[in-house]
């Protein structure tokens, strides 16, 4: 039987937010027992206000976000043993994570240790030599941020009585709440509405590349450790990707979690100074613009100019942008090509597409860079935030060959690479001249996984290759190609 309607809708029709007589009432939700119900269900409120200290230890796999082999994998990660020491009553935390990468990577297979601290605001990451040093950016704000995604600091947080708990709301089989602590910091808690434990934390945060990005840890498996239930599977996603999963082994509540204090000497790093772009002209209208941590290559056409790679970021690509421009003021800089996908080569893309350029990549690339520049930056704006444009985006197949009286360049991509299924390489035939982004770069590891490909490449596609810019490093002779792929993945050469 349908229930009946009010008096009132059943004068002049149904009214929104009317419910009918009989129907069951949406119960109203209130943030404070929610909260109150998730503090019960891992152990009460008074234990998890009384906990002092955590110290968790496990596994951890990090994944490659914005560097794997395309744009949408993830098999790439560094695996290996995970501590994270916390002293919940100072909100600081030290983690550590010892990680091998799972696959082929230009400093070798050896485990690296990382050591990524925060104290308050302040993030450290603590150096193989020891030194500790202040992580840059807005990284203290993140940190700090990341620092409640666990139940434990998450709750601690929301129980403050100075904290503010608003939007109470169903969603699917969960409650969330949001938290907005006095200093500003803001989550959201999702709880399981059957278990009433913290399924997930989520906060907001500006990515560098990526621009507006939600991170959200999920929490599983809980186990019992002196009274409290605790997770012990936490799984990190940045969006849509996954960025990180921990395996606990052990969880331990009000332990010694030694020192995790901000060290003195990670004093705040300087404030960026002036970007130093270099001008190595190369003659036949090509100048190499180096200075930064990868460089760029100008090609003067017949009417227009054209610009190999906008690396790094926005400021690093507007500088080169403006350099470039100077150099040839009587012709307008018209085009911009991205050698490959990875986040250190495309950081520059929006800028390039904020200063009107049209964007040449291989189509492995497509959905990516349409992402990229299409992404919401509200956070932390920039030009193209500020000033929007569409995407002029030309995309490469196999290969293209852009010439005119002036200039020759012939792109290719790097087919079979075993760096980036989105490679080009660009081979300037008067200068005998390649130019490509991470398949050869002199490094200091002397490990070269990538090389025997991009060899095989220019091998079989015939080009008469004299020098190589690995945009990473120098302009060397083609011999040095030669010899790193000999030596490959086993290391060894310089
Ligand atoms: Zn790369």
């Amino acid at each position: 039987m349908r229930p009946a309607l009010c008096l009132l809708c059943l004068l002049i029709g149904p009214l929104a937010g009317c419910a009918p007589i009989g129907a069951p009432q949406a119960p109203s939700l209130d943030a404070t027992v929610i909260l109150r119900d998730a503090a019960m269900a891992i152990g009460g409120a008074d234990r998890v206000l009384a906990a002092r200290t955590l110290r968790l230890e496990g596994t951890a796999k990090a994944y490659n976000l914005g560097q794997d082999l395309s744009p949408e994998s993830t098999g790439q990660t560094f695996v290996g043993d995970y501590v994270r020491r916390v002293d919940l009553a100072n909100s600081r935390a030290v983690l550590e994570h010892t990680r091998t990468p799972t696959f082929l990577y230009f400093a070798g297979q050896q485990p690296q240790k990382q050591v990524q601290g925060v104290d308050g605001t302040v993030a450290f990451n603590v150096g193989a030599n020891g030194v500790a040093t202040r992580a840059p950016g807005a990284a203290g704000i993140d940190r700090q941020a990341e620092f409640y995604h666990h139940p434990l600091t998450a709750l601690r947080a929301a129980l403050d009585p100075a904290a503010r708990l608003t939007n109470a709301r169903a969603v699917g089989a969960e409650w969330a709440i949001d938290v907005t602590m006095p200093a500003g910091v803001a989550l959201t808690l999702t709880v399981d509405r059957a278990t009433k434990r913290p399924a997930r934390v989520t906060t907001r945060a500006h990515n560098p590349y990526f621009g507006d990005v939600t991170i959200a840890t999920s929490f599983a498996n809980y186990q019992e450790v002196g009274g409290l239930l605790l997770p012990t599977l936490l799984t990190t996603k940045t969006d849509r990707w996954t960025t990180m999963q921990v395996q606990v082994g052990k969880n331990a509540v009000n332990v010694d979690v030694g020192s995790t204090t901000a060290p003195a000497a990670a004093a705040p790093a300087p404030a960026p100074g002036p970007q130093n772009v270099t001008v190595d002209p190369r003659g036949q209208g090509i100048w190499v613009l180096g200075g930064g941590a990868e460089g760029s290559v100008l090609v003067e056409f017949s009417d227009h100019l054209l610009l190999l790679e906008t690396p790094v970021d926005e400021a690093r690509t507007l500088a080169v942008i403006a350099k470039a421009r100077s150099i040839v003021p009587g012709k307008p800089l018209t085009h911009a090509v991205n050698l490959h996908h990875h986040v250190d080569h495309s950081g520059g893309v929006r800028a390039a597409v904020s200063e009107g350029l049209t964007i040449i990549a291989h189509r492995n690339s497509d959905a990516f860079l349409r992402e990229l520049v299409s992404r919401p930056r509200t956070i932390a704006p920039d030009a193209l935030a500020r000033a929007p444009k569409s995407l002029k985006l030309e995309l490469v197949n196999d290969s293209r060959v852009l010439n005119d009286a002036t200039a020759d360049v012939r792109l290719f991509h790097i087919a079979g690479s075993t760096h980036s299924t989105t490679g080009l390489m660009a081979y300037i035939p008067s200068l005998k001249l390649l130019i490509e982004g991470d398949d050869y770069f002199v490094n200091p590891a002397g490990i070269y996984p990538f090389a025997p490909a991009l060899l095989s490449e220019i091998t079989r596609r015939g080009l008469a290759v004299e020098q190589i810019y690995t945009i990473h490093a120098p302009i060397v002779p083609f011999t040095d190609l030669v010899q790193a792929a000999s030596v490959g993945s086993r290391g060894g050469a310089r």
